[in-house]
């Protein structure tokens, strides 16, 4: 077995059905008297609701998060976690709420109480992307992660069937790097190889049953784990594409993920065999690349870049600040096949793996 480091992250997680419920407790534990919940616009409703279960321990709402954590969102934000005299945050929400609490409590050090109720992950990172003139930087310090994150099954029974999908296949893409990471170690990729397993039953049965807990269920344990893996040690080729295309053509965070995924698969194949082996054998397929496509296909996501608003003349310009920053990966980056993978990912075209290591 190879050397290793592994660092638990010190996450309280309640994991269930009905498990809001416990949520003033949780805030109790963490000697929040006046919190403020935090949520989106379109679930403003969900998050008032959540202000009632409070009662004396809520102190307002805040429901202005938005994609990619925009500072004047956040100093809105703060001039009402000032106003209240605020010492705890709730975010209620996918990972734009998520990314909200985030950014103040960088900001304030008030501890965080997430409610997720996407797959994206965020609430078990210590990394925050905020964007300010139109451009998104990404930051990481333990200060960042939330203390306790609740996970309430119901909460998300809402989820769109297509959100659902594609946020899953976002959670699966954390879990697949994971596996091939640079700083891999054999918990994480326990986590990741189960992570994706369970995503891989629970999407394909939430589709053919939308109000299936169990499915649901799945599904966010899943997100879970994956969040964890993309908590816990460094992402590669993959999130530095979809960094590069959604910051660069303003495309959507779970869509591009879902899409991008099978073809990064097919790319690295060839330098990380077991990994790969792994991630086919969670997903009951016989190639992991060809699986992944496959299972999005199946879930009724976009295939192509095209289909999400990216132009084709984006493709070369892609490729070439893909390539000017890259991530650590475990296949060298050669321009030409990058440009070719990003080329089949425009067009929604089935992986292809390009031989060599
Ligand atoms: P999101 O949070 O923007 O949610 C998408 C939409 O779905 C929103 O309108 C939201 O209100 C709605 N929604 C969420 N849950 C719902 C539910 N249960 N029922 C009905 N509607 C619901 O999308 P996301 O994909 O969860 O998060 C994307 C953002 O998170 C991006 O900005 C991305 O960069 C960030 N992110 C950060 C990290 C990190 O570690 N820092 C990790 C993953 C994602």
């Amino acid at each position: 077995m190879d050397a290793f480091v592994y660092q638990s992250a010190p996450v309280r997680v309640v994991f269930g059905a009905g498990t809001i419920a416990q949520l003033p407790a949780e805030l109790e534990r963490l000697s929040i008297s006046r919190a403020l919940v935090l949520t989106t616009p379109p679930q403003e409703r969900q998050g008032r609701e959540m202000l009632d279960l409070l009662g004396a321990r809520g102190a307002g709402l805040f429901p202005g998060a938005v994609m990619h954590t925009p500072v004047e969102v956040t100093e809105g934000a703060m001039k009402q976690v000032i106003a209240l005299g605020a010492d705890g945050l709730v975010a209620v929400g996918g990972g734009s709420t998520t990314g909200l609490a985030k950014a103040l409590a960088l900001r304030t050090d008030l501890p965080q109480v997430v409610v997720p109720t996407t797959y994206a992950g965020s609430e078990m990172t210590p990394i925050l992307g905020e964007t300010r003139d139109g451009l998104k930087t990404t930051q990481s310090s333990p200060g960042i992660r939330p203390e306790t994150v609740v996970y309430d099954v119901d909460l998300t029974m809402t989820l769109p069937l297509a959100l659902a999908a594609t946020s899953g296949m976002n959670a699966i893409a954390h879990a697949v790097e994971a596996l091939y990471a640079r700083d891999k170690n054999p918990i994480i990729s326990l986590m990741a190889e189960e992570g994706i397993r369970v995503l891989a039953r629970g999407l394909p049965a939430m589709q053919r049953r939308g109000n299936d807990r169990d499915a649901r269920a799945d599904a966010l344990y899943g997100a879970w784990l994956c969040g964890t893996c993309l908590g816990a040690v460094g992402m590669a080729l993959h999130h530095k594409l979809c960094h590069t295309l959604g910051g660069t053509f303003d495309l959507p965070h779970a869509e591009t993920h879902s899409i991008i995924l099978p073809h990064v698969m097919a790319y690295n194949a060839p330098a990380v065999p077991d990994a790969a082996a792994r991630v086919a054998r969670a997903l009951g397929a016989a190639d992991a690349a060809d699986g992944l496509y496959q299972l999005a296909r199946s879930l009724g996501a976009k295939l192509g870049l095209k289909d999400i608003g990216m132009p084709r003349e984006g493709i070369e310009k892609a490729a070439y600040i893909a390539l000017t920053t890259p991530y650590w990966n475990p296949r060298q980056l050669d321009r030409s096949a990058i440009r070719e993978l990003i080329a089949r990912a425009w067009a929604g075209e089935p992986p292809q793996e390009t031989p060599g290591a």
